[in-house]
C-alpha cells in the first residue's frame, strides 16, 4: 500500500482520524505531507476551500517524522489566524498566535510557551517579524535547539509583485531559507499564474520544491457575464425571490458607498440583505457576518474584503455589481459560491463605463507608483476582454489565465457563452481597416481632448453642434465608420482599448472633476503602418 511505505504514515492516518476527525484526504492532502515530512520544500497549489491548512496543520503533529518542535505559520490576515487557532485549540493542539493586536503580557507569555517548547504551531504575522526583534531571537534560538519544524507561508502569493495582493513585508520571507536552510519551508496559494508561481519560488528561495498542483476548475458553478444596461436590480430580485429562495450569497460591489446604497435599494424590493465593508467597526462586521451565516440575511451587498477566510459551504450566488479589478481576485470571489459542490451562480454585471471609472480611479490613485498603476492597468484590461468576449467559453477564458488549458467541451454548457454557442453561430470578421480608420480618426481629434463618446460620434459621422464646432466633421476619418453597425462599433472601441491600441486616460481639470479622454495607445500607431491583422468574433446577425 502506497500511502503505508514511510515510517511516519501510521502516525499521519491516527492523527488524520483521532485529531482531525476526518474521513480520508483529499487531493494533494497526503502527497504534500508526506513531502514535507520527508523534509522537502513543498509548493501547495489549490483553489479556496480545497483543504490547505491540513497540509501544514496536521505534520506539525507528527513526530515520527525527521522533524520535531514548533511549526511557524506566516499568514496576512489577523481575523484568520485567529480562527485557525481557536480551531486549533478546539482539537486540544497547542497554537498560538502573535500579532501587533496581542497586549504584552499575552505576547511575554506566547514567548515563553514558544522557548519551552510547549507550541505545535504559532502563527504570525509578516509585520511582526519585520518589526519584533524579539521574535526573530526566540525563533531563530528554536532553530538552534534543533526545534523549528518547519515554515509555512499562507496566502504566498502575497510575495510576489505581481499577484493581486502583493504585501511588501513578504518580500523578506526569503531569509528564511538563508538563515535556516535546512528547515522545510511549505508554501501555499489559491491563485498563482505562471509568472506569480515563479516570482513565489524565486522570492523565497525555494527552486527545488515538490509542487502540488491541481485543475483549477470549479465544475459546479455557472459563469455568466450580462449586460449591465438591463434592471440589474429586478434581476436580482428575480433570481433571489425565485430562483434562490431562502439560499444565501453574496453581491460584490466596488466601494463603501455603493454597498450600503445596493442594499439599500434591494431592501425596499423587500429582499432581506445588508452590507459590509472596511469602514465598519470589526464588531459591526461580526455581526452582519454571523447574521448572513446563519440565514438572516441572504445577501450581504460587500466589498471584496468579505470572504476570506468565511467557511460558508452553501453560498448558492455571487454577483458581481460592478466589473472586478483583475481577474484573479474575480475567481478567489467567484470561488465562495457553491463549496458543498452543488451548482451555484457567478454573475457579472458588466457596462464598459464602470471601466472606465476604474481606470480613472487607478490613474488618480497618488498612492500607487506608475509600475503598480500599469499592472493594475493591466489586469484590468484582462477583465475587460473577458467581458467583451462574447464567444469563448468563460472557464476557458479564467483557467487560460492560470496557463491552464480547458477543453471547453468539459464546460457542459455552464456558462452563458457555451449556452450561447447552442443555438447561435458566430462569424469572424477581419477588422483591420475599420480598426485603422478608427486610429486615424483618433489621431485626428486627440489633441483637442476628446471622450470615446465623442470619437464614436466623429467616427458614425453625426452632424452635432460639438462636432461642427470643433470642426472635427473636417479631419480624416469623419464619417468612415458611417456604415458600421452601432452596436459592432461600439464594441470594437471597446476591444480596441482592452488591446492597448486605444487607451484612455484621465485629465483632472481645475475644479478637481477628472474626464476620462481617449487617444491612440502604444500598440495602434505601429498598427497603422504594419501589416498585423485583427479580428474579432460576432454573433451572427439574426441568428439570435
Ligand atoms: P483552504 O485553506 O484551502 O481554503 P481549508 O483548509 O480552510 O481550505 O479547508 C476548507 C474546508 O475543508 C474546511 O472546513 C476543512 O475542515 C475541510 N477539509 C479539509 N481537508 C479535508 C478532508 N481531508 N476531508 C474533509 N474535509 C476536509
Ligand atoms: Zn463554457
Amino acid at each position: 500500500d502506497s500511502e503505508m511505505c514511510y515510517e511516519w504514515s501510521r502516525e499521519v492516518c491516527s492523527v488524520l482520524r483521532d485529531v482531525f476527525k476526518l474521513p480520508g484526504f483529499r487531493r494533494n492532502q497526503l502527497e504534500a505531507i508526506n513531502a514535507t515530512l520527508a523534509g522537502r520544500d513543498v509548493f501547495v497549489l489549490m483553489p479556496t476551500g480545497g483543504g490547505k491548512s491540513l497540509c501544514y496543520q496536521l505534520p506539525a503533529l507528527v513526530f515520527g517524522g525527521k522533524t520535531k518542535g514548533t511549526t511557524i505559520v506566516i499568514s496576512p490576515l489577523i481575523s484568520l489566524m485567529q480562527d485557525q487557532v481557536e480551531h486549533l485549540l478546539e482539537k486540544g493542539i497547542k497554537a498560538a498566535m502573535v500579532s501587533s493586536r496581542g497586549d504584552a503580557a499575552a505576547r511575554r507569555n506566547t514567548f515563553q510557551q514558544l522557548k519551552s517548547g510547549d507550541l505545535s504551531l504559532l502563527y504570525v504575522s509578516p509585520e511582526m517579524l519585520t518589526t519584533n526583534s524579539q521574535l526573530r531571537n526566540v525563533i531563530s534560538s528554536l532553530y538552534h535547539r534543533n526545534s523549528l519544524a518547519r515554515i509555512v507561508i499562507d496566502e504566498a502569493h502575497c510575495v510576489s509583485s505581481w499577484g493581486h495582493d502583493f504585501r511588501p513585508d513578504y518580500k523578506q520571507l526569503g531569509q528564511f531559507k538563508e538563515d535556516f536552510p535546512n528547515v522545510p519551508l511549505i508554501a501555499l496559494t489559491a491563485t498563482a499564474n505562471e509568472r506569480v508561481r515563479l516570482d513565489i519560488v524565486f522570492n523565497l528561495k525555494i527552486t527545488g520544491c515538490a509542487l502540488f498542483t491541481q485543475s483549477f476548475n470549479r465544475p459546479n458553478l455557472y459563469y455568466e457575464v450580462r449586460d449591465k444596461q438591463r434592471d440589474v436590480l429586478a434581476e436580482i430580485k428575480e433570481l433571489m425571490k425565485v430562483k434562490y429562495p431562502g439560499k444565501s450569497g453574496i453581491i460584490y460591489c466596488h466601494s463603501k458607498n455603493s454597498c450600503e446604497e445596493t442594499a439599500t435599494k434591494l431592501n425596499r424590493l423587500g429582499l432581506k440583505v445588508t452590507y459590509y465593508h472596511a469602514g465598519m467597526d470589526p464588531e459591526e462586521r461580526l455581526q452582519v457576518q454571523i447574521g448572513w451565516q446563519e440565514g438572516r440575511y441572504q445577501a450581504i451587498c460587500a466589498t471584496v474584503a468579505f470572504g476570506m477566510g468565511i467557511d460558508k459551504a452553501d453560498v448558492r450566488f455571487v454577483i458581481h455589481y460592478t466589473l472586478p479589478r483583475n481577474l484573479e481576485g474575480y475567481y478567489q470571489e467567484t470561488g465562495r459560491a457553491g463549496r458543498d459542490g452543488l451548482p451555484s451562480e457567478c454573475i457579472l454585471y458588466y457596462a464598459y463605463r464602470d471601466a472606465t471609472s476604474i481606470m480613472t480611479m487607478i490613474d488618480r490613485d497618488k498612492d500607487i507608483d506608475y509600475d503598480t498603476k500599469e499592472k493594475q492597468r493591466t489586469f484590468l484590461k484582462q477583465v475587460l476582454q473577458y467581458c467583451e468576449n462574447q464567444t469563448d467559453c468563460r472557464r476557458h477564458q479564467v483557467l487560460q489565465y492560470f496557463n491552464e488549458k480547458f477543453d471547453s467541451k468539459d464546460c457542459r454548457n455552464q456558462c452563458d457563452n457555451c449556452r450561447i454557442a447552442t443555438v447561435c453561430e458566430f462569424e469572424t470578421r477581419d477588422i483591420t481597416e475599420v480598426t485603422k480608420d478608427i486610429i486615424r480618426t483618433v489621431l485626428a481629434i486627440q489633441g483637442d481632448n476628446v471622450t470615446m463618446l465623442h470619437c464614436m460620434d466623429v467616427f458614425r459621422g453625426a452632424k452635432t453642434a460639438k462636432i461642427q464646432g470643433a470642426g472635427h466633421n473636417n479631419v480624416p476619418g469623419y464619417a468612415a465608420g458611417k456604415d458600421v453597425d452601432r452596436t459592432d462599433m461600439e464594441r470594437i472601441f471597446h476591444h480596441l482599448v482592452a488591446q492597448s491600441i486605444l487607451k484612455e486616460s484621465a485629465v483632472v481639470n481645475r475644479s478637481g472633476f477628472a474626464t476620462s479622454y481617449l487617444r491612440v495607445g502604444s500598440r495602434g500607431v505601429a498598427l497603422l503602418s504594419g501589416t498585423e491583422k485583427l479580428s474579432l468574433t460576432f454573433l451572427k446577425n439574426g441568428a439570435a
